[in-house]
């Protein structure tokens, strides 16, 4: 048997970018940036005011106090949305807007809450520093200054600076094709009536999700029966996707045919039985450019193997230089204990306490075939092969599923 990190540091590497894709920028959320992004103008692209005030020559206020205010003539106004003003003439101010542009000559706005005017006579009662409220064009960006590179995973920040630099399309990584292939006699589709042995394919719905979290595009294939020419014909049809997942016979039985469908098909096994709980059996094969990989079909090893193995390579293909789950160490909330020999994934749920420590709740029933355990869980708790019991308290390291929670009190 494998440790998961050897089966991972074997499979991961067959994983590799599957193309590029032009894509408009409304459709670029989540997607991970394949090209360089250069910024096409200066940014803010003209000088102009931070506030609703005066636009003014600093050097002119020198001095100027709540106690001895300095006025000034007003010489017209800039408004958000018009070209700049002429230039504003030594001893004058001009009335401005936010985002307005300030006219040549001035260098500094002050604040409508600083001044009093009577007429076109505004007195200021403050001496402003040069630049005061002043956004300088060019000071947050230069035109041909890179600003966002390949590997890049575009989030609403991303978007918005790609936006206001012009950038209406860009080229992102291709998002793979998952083709999911459940097997067995005893499934069914969930709209189809239950038959006496029967249960509903729920493994197809769970990893579907899991492959559009991952960020791919997730293909259900037919279900097959356990009969060797069928399990073959949907495996030819998953070859045309760039990753085929299947789901179930993959272990010693006598109606375990997916390896033997992969064989007659010409998919190059690799196979491993990797030391991890739950999902020991994990059957992993190459054809051409496609991976093929067999999860086990006991509905909680396939989600913790997908988990493990299936989520990095996705991330891998979409080009996200970080394809593993960020991790983090916690505190085991009770006394646990497992069989050695293998680690052991165990669902848990994460609560931060007073302290912030993050405190992991495992579930109370770990069989691989409990789905309760998977529902609400955030967190998949590493227990080491060679430990046998766990202390309350103890701290181990945990693979966070998906940002923490959100809570039900506001922050404010
Ligand atoms: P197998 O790996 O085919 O021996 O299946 C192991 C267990 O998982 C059996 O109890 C199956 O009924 C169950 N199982 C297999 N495939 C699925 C599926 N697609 N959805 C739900 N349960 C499944
Ligand atoms: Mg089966």
């Amino acid at each position: 048997m494998k440790p998961i990190s050897e089966a991972l540091a074997a499979m991961l590497p067959t994983f590799t970018p599957c193309g590029r894709e032009r894509v408009q920028l409304q459709r670029a959320h989540g997607r991970v940036l394949a090209q360089d992004a250069l910024a096409r103008q200066d940014q803010p692209p003209f000088t102009n005011s931070a506030m609703d005030g005066y636009a003014v020559r600093a050097a002119d206020l020198a001095g100027a106090s709540p106690a001895s205010p300095k006025t000034l003539p007003l010489a017209g106004e800039s408004r958000a949305g018009e070209a700049a003003p002429p230039a504003l003439e030594a001893g004058q101010t001009l009335r401005i807007f936010t985002g307005a542009p300030l006219p040549e000559g001035a260098d500094a706005v002050v604040m409508q809450e600083d001044t009093s005017r009577e007429g076109d006579a505004v007195s200021f009662h403050l001496a402003p520093a040069p630049d005061a409220h002043v956004r300088k064009r060019g000071e947050d960006l230069r035109a041909g200054a890179p600003i966002l590179g390949p590997g890049t995973i575009l989030g609403p920040g991303e978007i918005g600076l790609l936006a206001s630099q012009g950038h209406a399309a860009l080229t992102v990584y291709r998002r793979p094709r998952v083709a999911i292939l459940s097997t067995g006699d005893e499934l069914r589709d969930i709209s189809d009536p239950p038959r006496p042995g029967s249960i509903v394919n729920s493994n197809a719905y769970a990893l579907a999700a899991q492959v559009e979290e991952a960020g791919g595009e997730p293909w259900i294939l037919p279900i097959v029966p356990d009969v060797l020419e069928e399990v073959v014909a949907q495996v030819r049809a998953g070859l045309s996707a760039d990753v085929l997942v299947t789901i179930g016979g993959v272990s010693v039985g006598d109606y375990d045919l997916v390896r033997k469908a992969f064989d007659a098909v010409g998919v190059e096994p690799q196979f491993w039985k990797v030391a991890m709980k739950p999902g020991k059996p994990l059957s992993f094969g190459v054809f051409g450019e496609r991976l093929v990989v067999g999860l086990p079909g006991n509905p909680v090893s396939a989600m913790v193997t997908f988990e493990v193995f299936v989520r990095p390579g996705i991330r891998r293909m979409l080009g996200d230089p970080a394809p593993y789950r960020a991790s983090a160490e916690v505190a085991l909330a009770a006394a646990h204990t497992h069989k050695t020999g293998r680690t052991e994934l165990a669902r848990a749920r994460l609560v931060r306490d007073e302290r912030g420590q993050l405190i992991a709740h495992l579930h109370a029933r770990q069989g691989s075939g409990n789905l309760t355990s998977v529902s609400g869980a955030n967190a998949l708790v590493i227990l080491p092969p060679d430990e046998a019991s766990f202390a309350e308290g103890e701290r181990l390291r945990a693979l966070l599923l998906g940002d923490p929670r959100g809570s039900a009190l506001s922050p404010f």
